[in-house]
């Protein structure tokens, strides 16, 4: 399976990072081995001093597909599903500067984080329609709606599909909404979707 990632997919947190709001979808993978092995706690890695917390709805893949027409989308995904795009922002400040890829900022070990998955059937919800948010230490940071996404998720799985053949159990993490920041060492982090905690761990 493979991670695929969509950055600067929500204007607010583009403008917190000062980054243009894209023309396209901003894409990125991760390794299999980035995911974060589940009832484990993230550990910050040695080569950063400043790891972010991203919440982003992650949408899992059920059927192989490419050159996929937006209107078709939808027929590729039914279950989401919650998770952190862990990211080393001074080792990715670094590699922008240098024009070089995101790689060792993005996609380490454990970098990314995921919840069980759902049925939006189960959830009663449309795809542009969940409310999220993310509570660090009982105090919530940051909320998301999915309406808000500058590509929505047909349109990210059309677009990425034009470039890599999707497989089933491929994850999408669909980007951040705004209000990103640095984890510390014993943070306890929960991911709510639609309020109810489907997620939660601890930072070493
Ligand atoms: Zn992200």
């Amino acid at each position: 399976m493979k991670i695929i990632c969509i950055g600067r997919n929500y204007a607010k947190h583009a403008e917190e990072l000062n980054n243009p709001i894209p023309e396209e979808p901003v894409v990125f993978l991760k390794p299999d081995t980035a995911l974060l092995l589940k009832k484990h706690p993230f550990f910050i890695p040695e080569h950063s001093n400043d790891v972010h917390h991203e919440i982003e709805v992650v949408v899992k893949i059920n059927r192989l597909g490419k050159h996929i027409e937006p209107r078709f989308a939808h027929k590729y995904y039914n279950e989401i599903g919650l998770g952190i795009d862990f990211t080393a922002r001074d080792v990715q400040a670094k590699c922008k500067e240098k024009g070089l890829p995101w790689e060792k900022a993005k996609a380490f070990d454990g970098s990314a984080a995921v919840s069980r998955f759902f049925s939006l059937d189960t959830l009663e919800k449309e795809i542009n329609d969940v409310n999220f948010h993310l509570d660090i230490n009982g105090k919530t940071v940051q909320t998301g709606h999915t309406a808000n996404m500058l590509f929505s998720v047909d349109e990210i799985i059309s677009h990425v599909s034009k470039y890599f053949t999707l497989k089933t159990g491929d994850l999408i993490f669909t980007g951040t909404p705004a209000g990103v920041g640095r984890v510390e060492r014993e943070d306890l982090l929960e991911l709510f979707l639609e309020n109810e905690r489907v997620f939660y761990f601890n930072v070493k």
